[in-house]
């Protein structure tokens, strides 16, 4: 029976790749229910728009690895889970048998009450965007998120007018102190694009997008990133408890010790937030997935990766290290009119988390920093002379 994994995304397919890795013998049955291999999303926000990047360059392994690695791809939703029989049904009727049971389902994207939007997480809606960008000349996006904001990026490059409608008084609010949102709305206006902040969507009619303040920008293409809610509707019907995602331990189990759930799905215990926290990102993906992998042949220990994140908007490159849970003092370390600086986010005296723009070394010196809970002071973060690499 073995190991059937519910989600052929970053985390699913991570999963069956380390299960092998860790010497893992017995049947893997990965279901997912997307037309393709599995494939990593990162690329349709950046390069895929751009037409830089094609569906082969996102596919993380070719069909052949499933193939050489005895992983049986399964194209179909999974209907429900019966716990007792353990087994998974498909909405074809057909029943898959499970010994251990992973929950991979990630999310979906959040939705207008408006016909005629795009929206981008799929490979299927990715193409569909591209194609229309081609044909288009003005360009909305409502969200300024990471997606609204490398949508608007990739946009802009083919020279299209853009304008993007936030609902926050600033741009990625959800992640970033009022500095990084501030350098990043400079940025994207130097470029041409019209940001609105504090924006409230009225309506969206044809060739046209209606605001609250009763203004409006001419659109042939909306494109809504306005967040999204996780997959948990087949663990709730089968009696597994969720909140903000389903809720799992620090081993990423479910109550059902047979079943686990991880990536963008999962609520789990973070030591980084000291809290339950479900993050969406393929650091959290594909570390939960080794971390469970690793749970299922019994070698197991208490999720504690340091989480990061990227952001990629036209040459600027933003690397998040740590949860900016709770912060309450931040410090810069570089001046953003180099284009290059950082920021570290204080909790009690102690770091908890550092924003890079174009500052590779001090993202990756921020990882070791937080994952070894070393200490540093604002004053060390701040003095570009000190070498964040000797504090101890
Ligand atoms: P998903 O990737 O959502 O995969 C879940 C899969 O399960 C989906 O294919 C879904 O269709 C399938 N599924 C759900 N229910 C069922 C069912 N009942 N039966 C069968 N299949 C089911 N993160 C970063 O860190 N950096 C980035 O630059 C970045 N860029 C991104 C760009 C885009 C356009 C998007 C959409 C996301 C981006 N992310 C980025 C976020 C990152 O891709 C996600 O956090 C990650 O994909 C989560 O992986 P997952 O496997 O948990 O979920
Ligand atoms: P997001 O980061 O949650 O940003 C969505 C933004 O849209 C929020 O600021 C939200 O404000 C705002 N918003 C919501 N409703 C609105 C409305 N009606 N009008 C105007 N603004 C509105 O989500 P996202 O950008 O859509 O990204 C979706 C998922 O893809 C996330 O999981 C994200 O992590 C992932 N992703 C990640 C990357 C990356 O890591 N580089 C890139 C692309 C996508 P409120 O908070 O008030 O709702």
């Amino acid at each position: 029976m073995g190991v059937v994994i519910i989600g052929g995304g970053q985390a699913g397919f991570q999963t069956a790749a380390s299960l092998r890795l860790e010497g893992f013998e017995e049947r893997i049955t990965l279901i997912g229910d997307e037309p393709h291999v599995p494939y990593q999303r990162p690329p349709l926000s950046k390069g895929f728009l751009l037409g830089k990047q094609e569906q082969r360059h996102a596919e993380l392994r070719p069909a052949a690895f499933y193939e050489t690695q005895r992983i049986t791809l399964v194209t179909a939703r999974v209907a429900a889970i019966d716990r007792t029989s353990r087994r998974v049904k498909l909405d074809s009727g057909e029943h898959i048998e499970y010994d251990t049971l992973v929950l991979a389902t990630g999310a979906r994207n959040r939705m207008l009450p408006y016909e005629g939007v795009c929206y981008l997480r799929t490979l299927g809606e990715a193409t569909e965007i591209r194609q229309r960008l081609a044909a288009a000349q003005d360009v909305v996006v409502i969200g300024g998120g990471f997606i609204g904001l490398e949508v608007a990026a990739a946009a802009r490059t083919l020279s299209k007018q853009v304008t993007v409608i936030e609902g926050q008084p600033r741009l990625m609010a959800r992640v970033v102190a009022p500095v990084v949102s501030e350098y990043f709305r400079g940025q994207h206006e130097n470029k041409g694009v019209d940001v609105l902040l504090n924006a409230t969507l009225y309506g969206i009619r044809e060739r046209e997008v209606l605001l609250r303040e009763r203004t409006s920008r001419p659109a042939d293409l909306v494109i809504a990133g306005i967040g999204v809610e996780p997959n948990v509707e087949l663990a709730r019907d089968a009696g597994l408890p969720v909140g903000n995602g389903i809720t799992v331990d620090e081993y990423l189990r479910t109550p059902d010790e047979r079943i686990f759930a991880i990536g963008d799905c999962a609520e789990c215990p973070n030591p980084f937030a000291q809290m339950c926290v479900r993050l969406e990102s393929v650091q959290n993906a594909v570390d939960q997935a080794t971390s469970a992998a690793k749970a299922i042949v019994g070698r197991g220990a208490p999720y504690a990766a340091v989480p990061w994140f990227w952001t990629d908007q036209y040459d600027i490159h933003l690397q998040m290290a740590g949860l900016p849970v709770g912060f309450d003092q931040i410090v810069t370390r570089g001046e953003p009119e180099s284009r290059k600086f950082s920021v570290f986010y204080f909790r009690i005296g102690k770091l908890c988390a550092v924003d890079s723009i174009n500052r590779p070394a001090d993202h990756l010196a921020a990882r070791k920093l937080i994952g070894a809970h070393t200490a540093l002071s604002p004053d060390q973060a701040s003095d570009e002379s000190f070498d964040l690499k000797t504090a101890s």
